[in-house]
């Protein structure tokens, strides 16, 4: 579970990027978090993965609190994250396969462990062909699976994905999406930030709305009778 309690942001300039957000992601949710440019979205991933401390207010994540969480625990916490990052950061000299294995290893996953998994999340993705690739070799979409297998190689209680489908076309944003609601079904809480708000619409799922810094607006979106 992820919760938010009265938490503010402040920049080191002065820019309150974030002025009072109060928020509840149960687990086993899929969030959509929208809102316009400027209004606060990445600063809220940067708060949910500790890149930047709240200002005010307090911050729980799958059990940490991180408000007064101690660096050995950080480790942990992230652990139960797995981030996409709109710019894939995959390692360019590794293949797929490696660059899993890389974040594996990191966490002291066996070599049993890993010989199981990867082909699993591989295959989730629809990537098994490309075990053997470079990144440079794969498509924009393909290297988007890459990265959320690697999001998602290490059982994580929750997906955190920002603006996923930012280099995409319409139609692979799509696919991109139902990837992410596969893998929700499959028991994984998914939070997902984008500005594509049509295509939030046609999922009829929980979107959070953020403007200048706050919460205006928490629904289930979606047309009735949606084509999804
Ligand atoms: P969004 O992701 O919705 O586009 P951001 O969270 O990136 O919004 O930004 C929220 C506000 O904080 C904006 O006014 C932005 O200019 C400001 N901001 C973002 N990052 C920084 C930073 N590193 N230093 C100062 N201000 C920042
Ligand atoms: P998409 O429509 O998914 O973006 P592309 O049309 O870009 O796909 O690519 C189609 C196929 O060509 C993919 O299977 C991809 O792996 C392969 N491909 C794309 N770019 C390269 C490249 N630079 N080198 C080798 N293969 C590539």
């Amino acid at each position: 579970m992820i919760r938010l309690k009265d938490v503010e942001m402040e920049y080191d300039n002065g820019t309150r990027a974030i002025q009072g957000i109060s928020l509840t992601i149960e687990d086993g949710e899929f969030v959509f978090l929208v809102g316009p440019s400027g209004s606060g979205k990445s600063t809220i991933i940067k708060l949910l993965t500790s890149e930047v401390e709240p200002s005010a207010g307090r911050i729980m994540i799958n059990g940490f609190s991180v408000s007064n969480i101690s660096g050995r625990q950080i480790p942990l916490m992230r652990r139960t994250l797995g981030v996409i990052f709109q710019d894939f950061r995959l390692i360019e000299k590794k293949t797929v396969y490696e660059n899993l294995e890389f974040v594996m290893r990191a966490v002291g996953a066996s070599p049993k462990e890993i010989k199981k998994r990867i082909p699993y999340v591989l295959n989730l993705v629809g990537l098994e062909q490309k075990s053997k690739s470079h990144p440079t070799e794969l498509s924009g979409g393909e290297q988007q699976r890459v990265a959320i297998a690697r999001a998602l190689v290490n059982n994580p209680n929750t997906i955190i994905a920002d603006e996923p489908t930012g280099n995409l076309d319409p139609e692979r944003s799509l696919e991109l999406m139902s990837l992410l609601v596969k893998i929700n079904q499959l028991g994984t809480t998914v939070v997902v930030v984008t500005h594509e708000k049509d295509l939030v619409d046609r999922f009829g799922k929980r979107v959070v709305t953020i403007e200048a810094g706050r919460v205006v607006n928490d629904s289930i979106g979606g047309y009735v009778g949606g084509r999804i």
